[in-house]
């Protein structure tokens, strides 16, 4: 019975929003299986039997998170010190975390190579050195990978090549091999493989081809100075279907494209098979999670607009405002009922944070609950307690079964960090 409810993998999320209150974020399990199943068929059906997915935790972690990662046999990226101690406050094998970031600070790459992660990207010349020194102190030696910018730069319709990549991340491809030399030379260092990640929410197979293409020539050139590589991670950035008329990316495609160069390469240039690791976060996450909202104000401005003010906004979800992203959204209490009112969906803080602009839903009344899909990816991960709004609890759905992951915050957690000068 749904009673004109929408009914998101089998649970009546109108019957959540009573149960947990809103705004509530709802993550579905069986979806995040789903979306990895999908990568790993693709990965069959194209016969690459030694690959790894490595989940993009900065999409949206937590422990009980890195216990589903686990569960499903994914590997695990973090690119903070906190994401690290989560994964191990979740009892994650550190054996199966790759450690990544831009800017590392000391104090993590002591905690990385202490905590013997599995590998350590490195993501600029000048990194090598000091994690070198590290690994030295710590009496250990280190796996790591290269992070490579190939010059290709890819987001949502688009991509470019680039002779030159612009980006604080990575080491231009030009330089693989002088940077490569300096791992080799390294006392501490063991460089087993190369990296890559070309954007987010890419949506063509196209730039990944490329990229592959380039990181092949890679691998050879850097066997060609007598170090045969055994690992190949060509990043995440899987795109996926924000609103129901756009494509998501077809994996299948993607990865039977990746396949068919790697093979190709491998073969002409007779190096060894790499294992080939991807590390999505948003599209193994994103589509696994939506968000409830009880709608309060409804202002309706004369010819103008009609706002409909819904108890979270961007404390939680940050994406429109930061990226001017869009979602698709319905009124999960009036889900059969006929689309007539144009709105805007706006949040609750003291800023216009607009969620979605001009949506046609059913008759918006007070007290109506919002239903924003797809969002799993970036959005607790990125919230705030900006105007010290409370951040949302997350509920956890797994077949019939539904059970809190993240407490909502108190006012107390709040202000818990918060200290008094001697002088006031
Ligand atoms: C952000 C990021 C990812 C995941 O990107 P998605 O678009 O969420 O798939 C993977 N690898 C690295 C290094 C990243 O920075």
């Amino acid at each position: 019975m749904s009673n004109g409810h929408y009914i998101f993998e089998g649970h009546d999320t109108v019957d959540l929003a009573q149960k947990y209150g809103t705004p509530l974020y709802v993550v579905s399990q069986d979806k995040i299986a789903r979306s990895v199943n999908t990568i790993r068929a693709a990965f069959a059906t194209h016969g690459i039997t030694d690959y790894r997915i490595n989940y993009a935790g900065k999409a949206f972690l937590n422990i009980a998170m890195c216990k589903i990662a686990d569960k499903l046999d994914l590997d695990l990226d973090v690119v903070s010190g906190g994401e690290l101690y989560t994964a191990l406050a979740a009892g994650f094998d550190p054996k199966r975390i790759t450690f990544h970031g831009s800017n590392k600070s000391w104090q993590e790459m002591k905690e990385a190579l202490g905590a013997g992660v599995g590998t350590i990207t490195i993501d600029s010349i000048t990194e090598i050195d000091i994690l070198n020194e590290a690994a030295k102190q710590l009496g250990i030696m280190q796996k790591v990978h290269l992070r490579l910018s190939p010059g290709v730069e890819a987001s949502t319709h688009e991509y470019v090549q680039t002779g030159r990549v612009d980006s604080k991340f990575g080491i231009p491809i030009s330089m693989s091999t002088r940077a490569a030399r300096r791992v080799i030379d390294c006392s501490n260092l063991n460089l087993q493989g190369l990296h890559c990640h070309i954007g987010s929410q890419i949506y063509s197979p196209k730039p990944f081809e490329i990229a592959a293409n380039a990181m092949i020539e890679t691998v050879y050139n850097i066997k060609e100075m007598g170090v045969e590589l055994s690992e190949l991670n060509l990043g995440g950035g899987f795109g996926i279907n924000y609103l129901q008329d756009e494509p998501g990316i077809d994996v299948d495609t993607t990865i039977g494209t990746m396949a068919s160069v790697i093979n190709d390469q491998v073969s002409q240039l007779g190096i060894k098979m790499p294992k080939i690791i991807v590390e999505p976060g948003r599209y193994i996450i994103g589509p696994a999670g939506i968000t409830l909202y009880t709608v309060g104000i409804v202002k309706e401005i004369p010819f103008i607009r009609k706002y409909v003010s819904v108890d979270g906004g961007m404390t939680d979800n940050p994406r429109p405002a930061l990226y001017g992203a869009v979602h698709n959204a319905a009124l999960a209490n009036k889900y059969d009922m006929e689309k007539n009112d144009l709105v805007t969906i706006s949040g609750k803080c003291c800023e216009t944070d607009t969620l979605i602009k001009d949506i046609l839903l059913p008759a918006v009344e007070l007290g109506d609950i919002v239903v924003v899909f797809n969002t799993g990816a970036y959005n607790y991960a990125m919230s705030s307690n900006y105007n010290r709004i409370c951040r949302p609890s997350v509920v956890l759905l797994s077949g019939d079964k539904d059970e809190l992951i993240v407490k909502r915050d108190t006012y107390e957690q709040i202000a818990r960090n918060d200290v008094v000068a001697s002088w006031l």
